[in-house]
Formats: structure tokens, sequence, C-alpha cells
């Protein structure tokens, strides 16, 4: 009953399911070394977002949403991080928008890549919307990442592309001109460019601030990845954050990546509301700030930082 709940509320909100069972490549493991970051500040990463929610609502094509990526790059290039914004054009069920994915790297010893993905858009027709968890928290902890990742000096084997995405959220449901606009732009360019083949892995974060932190990952999701957070969940004291469900399927950004062949994985916490099991705050005025924690980023922030010390730190990454 419980699931059939979940699966019905999904649908209700809009996550339409989609099942790619088949698309899924298999990464194989490597052992772990020891990184000098031990870690994460999730205080930094709470006030990245209060922030970002300055720029508010920051819809794709709007005004707010520019100078939210300006914002964005500015951080991450006083950060010491090679950024860019990619300003594209889309057509919407509201006809076409420009639209501007943050792009920033810390490139690795090798050629290879893991794309650190958020998207940091809000949805559009919310009255007074701070979008404080979808989209300010992983926004927040991934700028964190790059700080603490850049101030550090440590060259990764592997590099590290953040993928500050636009466009995520659709109008009138996701479909092909509706949602994932930015993170399709950005699986589009890697496959144009014959640099696919070189990224690793994409993780996505989003909606990872609820004070009531409950991940399920959902099924579309690459197998390998899985295996690697819920190490990385456990390495850090954080595994009773995570469950895992046979039967939910989300859209979200990590799909444009999947559906090229790039293994990928949704760190989502789709569940954000006022009680446990509840969504009621998801887009409503009642994602704001007060109802995001900084102990949840952290959280979030410690196992991103253990998943990337397995991928991208450890000698023996391929
Ligand atoms: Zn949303």
């Amino acid at each position: 009953m419980e699931r059939r709940n979940e699966i019905a509320r999904v649908t209700e909100l809009h996550w339409k399911t989609l099942l790619l069972a088949g698309l899924l490549p298999i990464l194989g493991c490597q052992p772990e070394e020891a990184v000098r970051i031990s870690s994460f500040n999730g205080e930094r990463a709470f006030a990245e977002v209060v922030a970002l929610v300055k720029f508010s609502p920051r819809d794709a094509g709007t005004p707010e949403g520019w100078k939210a990526a300006n914002h964005i790059l500015e951080r991450l290039e006083g950060f010491g991080v090679e950024a860019e914004i990619d300003t594209f054009v889309d057509m919407t069920p509201e006809g076409e928008k420009t639209m501007h994915n943050v792009i920033g790297q810390i490139p690795g010893k090798g050629g290879k890549w893991i794309i650190l993905g958020s998207h940091f858009d809000t949805m559009p027709g919310i009255e007074n919307f701070q979008g404080a968890n979808d989209s300010g928290s992983s926004t927040g902890v991934l700028l964190e990442l790059a700080r603490q990742l850049s101030e550090s000096g440590m060259v990764p084997e592997v590099g590290i592309l953040f993928a500050f995405f636009d466009g995520e959220e659709g109008i009138a449901g996701y479909g092909e001109n509706d949602g994932l606009h930015g993170s399709r732009r950005l699986a589009e360019q890697l496959v144009l460019t014959g640099r696919k083949e070189s990224i690793k892995a994409m993780i996505l974060l989003d909606m990872v601030g609820d004070k009531d932190l409950n991940f399920i990952i959902p099924v579309n999701s690459s197998r390998s990845l899985v295996q690697e957070v819920l190490e990385a969940a456990h390495a850090t004291g954080h595994r009773n954050l995570f469950s895992l469900s046979p039967r939910i399927t989300i859209i979200d950004d990590h799909v444009p990546f999947l559906e090229v062949g790039i293994p990928s994985i949704n760190i989502i916490d789709f569940r954000y509301g006022s009680k446990p099991g509840l969504n009621d705050y998801w887009h409503t005025k009642d994602d704001r700030l007060e109802n995001i924690s900084s102990e949840s980023l952290e959280a979030v922030g410690e196992i991103t930082l253990q998943l990337l010390k397995q991928l991208a730190f450890s000698a023996n990454t391929k």
C-alpha cells in the first residue's frame, strides 16, 4: 500500500515514469584511497543556498534566471574553478526560450571526467517561490564542493565537471520540449563533440535539503553507481538515509545521460513535506529556507565527497 501510494504520488506530481531496462551499463569497482579532504561544511553550503535564493523565482528564460546563472559563474570563478556559461535557445510549450547552463571544471590527471549535476531553475507559476530545496539545496552543495576541492589544490585522477542545469522544470509536464532542457543540451553536446566516451559517470543531486532526509534511489539509476553510493553512505555513517525502490522511476536531469549510455544516478528525496512521507512542500511557497537544514546539506556533501574519493581520487580509477 505504501509503495502504491508513493507511485500514485509521484504520478500525481508530474514525475513521469520511464523504463530504461537494458540501458544501464556497468562500471568496474575501484578500491578507495585516502584523500586529504575529510569533511564537508553544511553551514557554508546553506549560505550558498541563501545567496542563490535572492534570485527568485529564477525560472528558465527570465532575467532572474540569467542573474542566477551569472551568480553561480561568479562563485565558481571566485573559488578558482574554470567556468563558463553555455547559452542556448530551446523550444518550450510557451515558445522559444533562452537558457543558460553553467559549467565548471576541475581537470584530472587523465582525460576522463565525472559529471556532478544540479539544476538551478525554479518551477514557474508559483507565487513567492524560493525553491530553497528544489533547486537551491543541490546547487548549494555543489558550489561548496567546488570551493572545497578547488581550494584543496588536489588534482583528481578523474576530472570533475560541475554542471548547473537551466530549464529542468517542465511547464506542462515532462516531454520532448518541456523540462530537462539543460541536461539534454549537455548530453547532446557530449555526443556531438565526441566527448561522451570520456565521461565515466553522471551523479545528479536534486532536493537534498529536507530536514527529514530520506533518499529512495529510483530504479532508473545505473546499478554500479547505486553500489558506489551505498558504499559512500555506509562509509560516512549515512547508510540509514537510503533505500532502494525496484518500482519508482523518476524523470530528472540524469535521464538524458542514461539515454546516451553514460552511467548515471539520481540522489533525490522526493518526499518533501510537513510530516515524514508527505510531499506537501514540493512546488509550493513552503519550499523555503526555513524548511531545509544545513545538517541535511552536510550529510549529502559528506556522501558526495566520499563518492568522489571512490570514483575520482583513487589512483586505481580507470
Ligand atoms: Zn521541481
